[in-house]
């Protein structure tokens, strides 16, 4: 990976203080996570808040990171860099087992809640026994609900972008491959 200068341009917002950027020229049909050629392009907006060095890229853990700092509120988004991020075939497929993930982690404990009731009800289960206690508690809330709502983040965040200091500049942790096509693109216009 390796930190990729792109100039971005900032839109009017009715909001003082709040950007709206754009990256200003059209992005190549390399992804910047794995550098393969791109299949599809997929609009996104990503989001910033506000962090101790510049306008940070928001995450699950950078809002968790936040949160601590602040007495448990959750950052305002004060940053939006809307764009077409080029996907390739493997970033789509990341997404999808993701996802699944996410869905995996978010519904077992919900799943697995119902089965207990169902079986106590039946007469099946007469005590719950410690170990599934801890299983529910802290296994499932907060650790597997953590771990689902970073699946389901990281299964439709396409770029990585560093802390943004400069209005007119994003740095995207990019591949060498979407560098060099990116450079490429840039001489030839
Ligand atoms: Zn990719």
């Amino acid at each position: 990976m390796s930190a990729l200068e792109l100039q971005a341009r900032a839109g009017r917002t009715a909001v003082p203080g709040y950007l709206a950027l754009e990256v200003s020229r059209p992005l190549p049909d390399v992804c910047a996570r794995h550098g393969r050629l791109a299949v599809e392009r997929r609009s996104g907006v990503v989001r910033f808040h506000e962090g101790t060095h510049g306008r940070v890229q928001s995450t699950w853990a950078t809002n968790f990171f936040w949160g601590l700092r602040h007495y448990r509120r959750t950052p305002e988004s004060n940053t939006e860099l809307s764009g077409d991020w080029p996907v390739c075939k493997r970033c789509i497929w990341q997404s999808r087992v993701l996802r699944l993930i996410g869905y995996v982690f978010a519904l077992s404990g919900i799943v697995a809640i119902v089965v207990l009731w169902m079986a106590a009800q039946a007469g099946v289960v007469g005590e719950v026994s410690m170990p599934v206690v801890l299983i529910f508690f802290p296994g499932w809330f907060p650790c597997g609900l953590v771990v689902a709502a970073s699946a389901f983040g990281r299964a439709t965040r396409y770029v990585r972008i560093r802390p943004i200091v400069d209005r007119t500049t994003v740095v995207i942790r990019a591949h060498p491959n979407f560098a060099a096509a990116v450079s490429v693109k840039g001489n030839l216009r």
